[in-house]
Formats: C-alpha cells, sequence, structure tokens
C-alpha cells in the first residue's frame, strides 16, 4: 500500500470466510495488510452460536496488537435471519440469533453489523414484509446497545426485498432510532437489481438518488463486486472484480470519489487468490 493511497482515506479489505475463530479473521486481516474486513459470527447457517470468552478476548488482542481500527470492521450476520419472515416461529428464532450476535459484536467492540434486509418467501406481500421488518428492527434496536445495523441492498433475487432505495428509504422513515440504522451498497446487487452502473453518468445518476432520498450520512458500507449475470438479471452471483458485466467504471467513480472515504469498503470478490491484486488495483486507479 503506498502512501497516495492511504491519502484517500479509502479503507478497503475483503469478507474473510474463516468462521470457526473469530480472532483467526484478524490474524488473517493483518497478512493481508487490509484496513477493512468483515466475516461471520460463528456458522452464518446454524441457529446456534458458540462463541468463547477466550475467543472474544483474542480478537480484541489482535486488533490493538496490528492497530486495527474496529471501525472498519462489519461482520456480516447469519444467512438464516429473516426479519421479514412472514412464519412467526422463524421470525422470532431470527430475532433472537440477531441479539445475540449484536451482543457479540458489543463484546468484540464493534460498532458496525451488515444485514440482509428479509424475504416474504412469497408468502406474504412485499409491503407485509417490509412492515414486519421494520418491527423487528425497531425490537431489535429497543433491545440492544450501540451496534449500527446495516440494511444492504439485494439483488432483487428469490424473494427478497430491499432490492430499490426505495423499498430502503421506506424502512429507514419507520425506525425510530434512526441513530442505529445505516445501509450497505453492493455494487453487484444494485446491478443486478436493476440500477445501470456501466458508465460514470449512470454511477452519478444512482448516488444522486441515493443521496437525495436516504442521505449518505446513512451510507455505513460498501460492498464491491462484480457480476457474473447481466443488467437486471435479479440474480445475486458475485464475480471477480474486474471484467464482468457490470464493468469496471464504477470502481474508479467510488476510488475517485469522498462520499466513500473513512467506510469499510468490503470485497465479497470469488477468488482470494486474486483479493490482493484487485485491492492494489483499486488503490492505483
Ligand atoms: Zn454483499
Amino acid at each position: 500500500m503506498n502512501n497516495s493511497l492511504k491519502l484517500r482515506n479509502k479503507n478497503i479489505g475483503v469478507h474473510i470466510k474463516n468462521s470457526l475463530c473469530l480472532y483467526k479473521n484478524v490474524i488473517f486481516a493483518n497478512k493481508l495488510n487490509i484496513s477493512a474486513f468483515s466475516f461471520f459470527i460463528g456458522s452464518p447457517l446454524k441457529w446456534n452460536k458458540n462463541i468463547s470468552i477466550n475467543d472474544i478476548n483474542k480478537f480484541k488482542f489482535f486488533c490493538k496488537k496490528f492497530n486495527i481500527n474496529k471501525n472498519y470492521i462489519i461482520p456480516h450476520s447469519s444467512y438464516l435471519i429473516n426479519l421479514g419472515s412472514p412464519i412467526n416461529n422463524k421470525l422470532w428464532k431470527s430475532l433472537h440469533l440477531l441479539k445475540k450476535e449484536i451482543f457479540i459484536c458489543n463484546r468484540l467492540g464493534l460498532k458496525l453489523i451488515n444485514l440482509h434486509i428479509g424475504s416474504h418467501l412469497n408468502l406474504i406481500t412485499e409491503n407485509k414484509c417490509i412492515d414486519i421488518v421494520i418491527n423487528s428492527l425497531n425490537y431489535i434496536i429497543k433491545y440492544t446497545e450501540n451496534i449500527i445495523l446495516v440494511l444492504e441492498n439485494s439483488a432483487g433475487n428469490g424473494n427478497y426485498i430491499g432490492y430499490n432505495l426505495d423499498q430502503i428509504y421506506n424502512i429507514i422513515c419507520s425506525i425510530d432510532n434512526k441513530s442505529r440504522i445505516g445501509v450497505c451498497i453492493d455494487t453487484g446487487h444494485a446491478f443486478a437489481s436493476g440500477y445501470d452502473l456501466r458508465d460514470f453518468n449512470s454511477c452519478d445518476i444512482f448516488f444522486n438518488i441515493f443521496n437525495n432520498k436516504i442521505g449518505f450520512n446513512y451510507l455505513r458500507a460498501l460492498h464491491l463486486n462484480g457480476s457474473r449475470c447481466k443488467y437486471f438479471s435479479k440474480q445475486d452471483k458475485h464475480s471477480i472484480l474486474l471484467n464482468s458485466y457490470l464493468g469496471n467504471n464504477i470502481f474508479y467513480w467510488i476510488m475517485r470519489n469522498n462520499y466513500f472515504n473513512n467506510l469499510p469498503i468490503i470485497l465479497e470478490t470469488v477468488n482470494p487468490n486474486l483479493w490482493l491484486s484487485e485491492i492494489n488495483w483499486l488503490y492505483s486507479i
């Protein structure tokens, strides 16, 4: 990482997939020399979370030892969590699990958690699902502390809501304590859901809509992904960063724009062997 990169205040990292030991994610991040990262709190496909005190202490120890700024660490919540579930017991399990993950984030001394917004499972309307999500978020915020719930835009795949900025805006409007809510924009998801980001003009348009509707003050993270599927495919298929259907212009636009300073910028690209070259390329443009 050369100095001109650091001057830009961009904090780029990756989603690290070691879910067994939290602290090993910190060691891995240090090895990669990245200033931001994401990880799952335990297995993303298991309801139980057995995170030991030892693991939590080691996580904090290594963050301190390697001088890692915790503002740029953003865990990804479990895939099992559906805050808009129309099935009562699944909704309660989701709320319970998210409360537990937030409790762990607090123990780790973190500030953010990334969430998929929810799915109607084709059992209820999108609007009904959004109502359930709003109730869930207000409940979670009321019964947990500190951590900002960062809502990620979806690709519009399956029955996921949150595939357009209007839905995200509507949810935020109904949150009682707005200091605990944020947004993560995933470039691959936005493209798949129908926001064309292939040229600078489209990037301007998308982020202008974002700013006018939601506001950059709510933007807490970015996920940088290419897309293995064409524009408006409504499919969530991440690819490597360069030369995907999404093209490269969005990444130039982000790296040259101050709106994205001081945020965790997380690559969820599919080939770990390319992570370092993808990150170096981003810092070089
Ligand atoms: Zn993502």
